[in-house]
């Protein structure tokens, strides 16, 4: 850290806070190892009572003002990411590696649509009324839970925190967010931005350790919910502990999702859609990346050679470069741990690297945490590559030739969050996008998710929906029943 390191602070009741603990972490440039771009500070329990005591108040006065104020205050805030949108960008490429072009400058388009969205149907946050007789009123109100724990990973903070702010706030509710340790700084860009249109404390964003800030948020009797996004590891932790005192609980874990590919032509768009729902411009760093690429027989060769030579003609680089398709990952643990994986892979008589490999040792490329796409071919389901979640840009292609055996293959996993079905035959499509176990399937399409959808992962990937219309009231709201008599 040189003295021209910025500091950035944490945003506690509308104020901007160091830690009560004096204690600070540096956050360090993916693409430049020992970089160091910023120091944020590290929450501990008197910063976290804080957080939680002002979000308290900030919601007591929300939960009862009319919807049109939550729209507004989230339609200015969409405006205002907008207007910041390249600083946005930027930040986000300097602290999760993540390619300017490609990924950051997309990801804080959906930001922005996420939180217009949700001011748009702030008015449907609605309960019902039951045909009871005419001396009867009785209705249902949903209203808010009161405060919940935003806990982000560093993937793509931004869109994350897409996906949990504005549908809590539109419902009534106070938010505290905790930054993941590595890329904080693009969640407090957002805080700085929310700051100028919303209450004091009806969004917090404290920084600082999981197993520390983040724990005590779990734990925290003031906290109503605790929303997660993150490993399926810390996700089992938190359903434990957040469930012991009967808080409310959703989980969007990691996957290791089935892409499946069947007979027929290959075309421009099926390699693109393929390369697109591998998630390779992120690094392979998404819950979503379809990893696991089951070819049928007749086309196998094909799509592999094609694939592979699209992986190969993508540009790593700095990720703040505008020529850059793919950025750097995000630290050197994670770095070394998708190193393992593909060392395993290269070393495995079974399989053959069609392209990429080991990441490079020399050039501009050997002083960041850059891998390069890598693809295996002719493997199993069994291989460890194709069962666990690497987080890294490798795809391991199986091949199959029996439809049921590739559901089966596709369906063999703990996980259950993400699906790609790839047929021009729709019948053939939809029957397969109904037999597997995920909570997303898309058919001939790779992309991200899209604003207003639903959105969550079944099995070890997770649960609870927060994201559409109805993950909004489902996941931010709970139903009051009042029965009313009428003298008539
Ligand atoms: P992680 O689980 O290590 O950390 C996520 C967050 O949880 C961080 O903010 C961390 O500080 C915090 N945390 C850690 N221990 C905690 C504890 N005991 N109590 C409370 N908070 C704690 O995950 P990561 O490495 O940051 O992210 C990568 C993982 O996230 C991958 O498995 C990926 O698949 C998953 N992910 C899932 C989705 C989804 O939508 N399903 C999206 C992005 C990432």
């Amino acid at each position: 850290m040189t003295t021209d390191t910025p500091t950035k602070l944490m945003l506690i009741d509308g104020e901007w806070a160091e830690s009560s603990t004096g204690e600070w972490r540096d956050i360090t440039n993916p693409a430049r190892r020992g970089e160091v771009i910023a120091r944020v500070p590290r929450a501990g329990q008197e910063d976290v009572d804080r957080a939680v005591a002002s979000s308290r108040r900030a919601f007591e006065a929300w939960r009862d003002v009319h919807f049109t104020v939550r729209a507004r205050a989230l339609l200015k805030i969409a405006d205002a990411i907008d207007e910041r949108a390249e600083d946005l960008a930027l930040i986000t490429a300097q602290d999760t590696g993540n390619a300017l072009r490609t990924q950051a400058r997309p990801e804080v388009a959906t930001l922005a649509s996420l939180f217009r969205y949700f001011g748009g149907v702030a008015g449907e946050v609605k309960g019902n009324t039951l045909p009871a007789g005419a001396d009867q009123l009785q209705y249902t109100r949903q209203e808010p839970l009161g405060v919940v724990a935003g806990i982000l990973p560093w993937n793509s903070p931004l869109m994350i925190a897409g996906f949990k702010v504005p549908a809590a706030i539109a419902a009534g509710n106070a938010v505290i967010l905790k930054a993941a340790e590595d890329a904080p700084l693009s969640i407090i860009m957002l805080a700085e931005i929310c700051n100028e249109y919303l209450p004091a404390g009806l969004l917090n964003v404290l920084t600082g350790g999981g197993r520390t800030a983040g724990q005590m948020l779990v734990d925290h009797k003031g906290v109503d919910k605790v929303s997660f996004t993150g490993s399926t590891e810390v996700g089992r932790g938190i359903a434990r502990d957040a469930g012991e005192r009967l808080a409310h609980v959703s989980l969007e874990l990691g996957g290791k999702n089935p892409s499946i590919v069947f007979p027929g032509q290959v075309t421009d768009k099926l390699i693109d859609g393929l390369l697109m729902s591998s998630r390779i411009h992120r690094q392979g760093q998404s819950c979503t990346a379809g990893t696991r690429l089951f070819v049928h027989r007749d086309v196998e060769d094909e799509v592999n050679e094609r694939l592979a030579a699209k992986f190969a003609s993508m540009v790593v680089g700095d990720p703040t470069d505008e020529a850059s398709d793919i950025g750097a990952v995000i630290n050197e643990s994670q770095y070394k741990g998708i190193q393992e994986y593909i060392e395993e892979g290269v070393n495995d008589a079974g399989l053959t690297v069609a392209t990429g490999g080991l990441p490079p040792t020399e050039g501009p490329l050997a002083g960041g945490n850059f891998h390069v796409p890598t693809l295996f071919t002719g493997g199993n389901n069994e291989f460890r590559l194709a069962r666990e979640e690497i987080f890294g840009p490798v795809v391991v292609s199986i091949p199959w030739t029996d439809l049921d055996e590739v559901i089966a293959m596709a369906n063999d996993t703990s996980y259950g969050l993400a699906a790609y079905v790839w047929s021009n035959d729709i019948n053939q499509a939809l029957s397969a996008a109904h037999r597997i176990e995920a909570g997303w399937v898309q058919v001939n399409q790779g992309g991200g998710q899209v604003v207003g959808q639903s959105y969550g992962g079944m099995k070890d990937s997770g649960s609870g929906r927060e994201v559409s219309l109805e993950g909004m009231i489902a996941g931010f709201t709970q139903t009051k029943q009042i029965n009313v008599k009428i003298d008539v």
